[in-house]
């Protein structure tokens, strides 16, 4: 009976990941999508702690130990998302998903020395190791194997990744890196082929030599990737925890263990194709180019490109009052400032005095996929407002005025014009359809791309220098005077 129920429990949790993740892929439902598949992993969760039984009908027990970790666990993850700020959300993402690849590998380390010991009483063990080993299943150690390598990857892969967007560890790499990481991958995929193949007497020194040069790959393959380049390979750290977790999955016969690493393997693996599409960027120039990183490829300063005008804040407070229909593009530098809530009344501002004010979403603007979504969900901006690239760009014509906060790259023509530029061929926001573009940002300093943009000098832009959120205040307190 307490088995069907445990099933129960298992396949709501399975269905709830499914819809929740559906639910994501739009901003309307995704805080309910969040919700509903966190209800269904706390019915597995719990499910699992006090309905699951073993062969001999045994119950888990160690319940100090479960609900200690549960609640230290619950108070760290509750705080550190409260906490976080948005703008450290990748940080923070990656750190989560480190622990993720941890608790796979972890659950890897613990299985084999339970079967590598429960295999046979000790003193047979001492007196010949590879008759032990031989009842050790074949396909079994693979996938522990599997667990411990994609666990231990991720997980020194993601703390690099945290302590790189945080500032703490610096880029670093040297020559032939790139063919020193791939030497040490074959050395480790020949080591478990042949832990698995051969079952050698010294199993447990192969196995921990193959954990320790998993971080050790994890940790090489993530050092040389420019900073700026983490959300790329943070989502495909995800996928590998996705792919680890599922291992444990097959390992426990437990399908939403499965369901859920699987989910999230094919979610990250989409995430991370799709992030590449929309920068034009192929996934092995992120991971061997230096593009956003540290050493950058491209002039960093402004060369000179003429001249570009200045607008003052009232003649912006004006040009915006007087439009019919006003475009707002958020970047980066909107997400930096903390400028949504200003940004927000200015809009409601725009409206009241009957100006049309829609927003167009760059699908790489800021630092991570639906930055900008997120960003201004959290100042309340309706959903409705918020157009995507192609919409957007069918209704540039008809705008009067293009509002830039903080975006550079999203907005750069050599996307289109340039053939040597590193955007050359990413699709982006058609700014200058529209009759004027005003540009906020604190410099002319580039963005991500560390490029220049030739928009910032064409004749109908005019820029508006100063930081988002001071810009934005001034610019709403000149519209109250127009
Ligand atoms: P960019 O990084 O191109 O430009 C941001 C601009 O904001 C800068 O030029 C900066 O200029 C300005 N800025 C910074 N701080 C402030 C501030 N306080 N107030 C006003 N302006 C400020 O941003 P975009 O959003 O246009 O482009 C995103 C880039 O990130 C793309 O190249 C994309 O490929 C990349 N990327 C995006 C990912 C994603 O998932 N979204 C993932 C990985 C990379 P100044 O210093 O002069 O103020």
């Amino acid at each position: 009976m307490e088995g069907n129920i445990l099933i129960l429990c298992y396949l709501i949790g399975s269905v709830t990941f499914i819809l929740g993740l559906k639910m994501l892929s739009n901003p309307a439902t995704a805080r309910k999508g969040n919700l509903i598949a966190a209800a269904g992993m706390t019915i597995a969760i719990f499910g699992t702690i006090f309905l699951y039984q073993d062969e001999e009908g045994s119950k888990l027990g160690n319940y100090p130990w479960i609900f200690g970790g549960l609640v230290i666990g619950t108070v760290i993850g509750t705080l550190a998302a409260r906490k976080v700020k948005m703008t450290a959300m990748p940080e923070m993402v990656s750190l989560f998903n480190g622990m993720g690849g941890a608790c796979a590998a972890l659950i890897s380390i613990v299985e084999f020395n339970h079967l590598v010991h429960g295999a046979g009483d000790a003193g047979v063990y001492a007196a010949d190791p590879s008759l032990l080993f031989y009842e050790l299943n074949g396909s079994t150690l693979l996938i522990i194997l599997l667990g411990l390598i994609i666990g231990s990857v991720s997980f020194a892969g993601s703390i690099i990744a945290w302590g790189k967007l945080n500032g703490k560890i610096k880029d670093f790499s040297f020559n032939g890196q790139h063919i020193f990481n791939l030497a040490l991958l074959g050395i480790i995929v020949v080591l478990a082929g042949y832990m698995i193949i051969t079952r050698p007497d010294q199993m447990i020194l192969y196995f921990y030599v193959i954990f320790a040069l998993s971080l050790l790959y994890g940790t090489f393959f993530v050092f040389p990737i420019g900073g700026a380049d983490m959300p790329v390979v943070i989502s495909l750290l995800n996928s590998f925890t996705g792919v680890a977790a599922a291992c444990g999955g097959f390992l426990y016969d437990n399908k939403v263990m499965l369901t859920g690493g699987i989910l999230v393997g094919a979610a990250g693996t989409l995430l991370t194709i799709l992030m590449c599409k929309a920068m034009n960027r192929s996934l092995k120039n992120v991971l061997i180019g230096s593009f956003g990183g540290g050493t950058k490829s491209v002039a960093s300063g402004p060369k000179d490109q003429g001249h570009y005008k200045e607008i003052s804040l009232s003649d912006a407070a004006m040009i915006m009052s007087y439009a019919n229909k006003v475009m707002i593009v958020p970047g980066y530098g909107l997400a930096v400032a903390q400028a949504q809530h200003i940004c927000h009344e200015l809009e409601s501002m725009l409206n009241e005095k009957g100006v049309d004010v829609k927003y167009a979403i760059h699908p790489v603007a800021g630092r991570m996929p639906g930055h900008m979504n997120v960003l201004l969900a959290e100042a309340d901006v309706s959903y409705e407002k918020l157009l995507e690239m192609e919409n957007a760009n069918d209704e540039f014509k008809t705008t009067d005025v293009v509002l830039i906060l903080g975006a550079n790259d999203v907005v750069n023509p050599a996307a289109k014009t340039d053939t040597d530029s590193p955007i050359y061929g990413m699709p982006i926001l058609e700014v200058e359809l529209a009759k004027n573009v005003i540009v906020n940002k604190r410099s002319m300093k580039p963005g991500y791309a560390g490029i220049e943009n030739d928009l910032f000098f064409r004749p109908k832009t005019s820029m508006l220098f100063g930081d988002a959120k001071k810009v934005l205040q001034d610019l709403v307190s000149e519209l109250k005077n127009v």
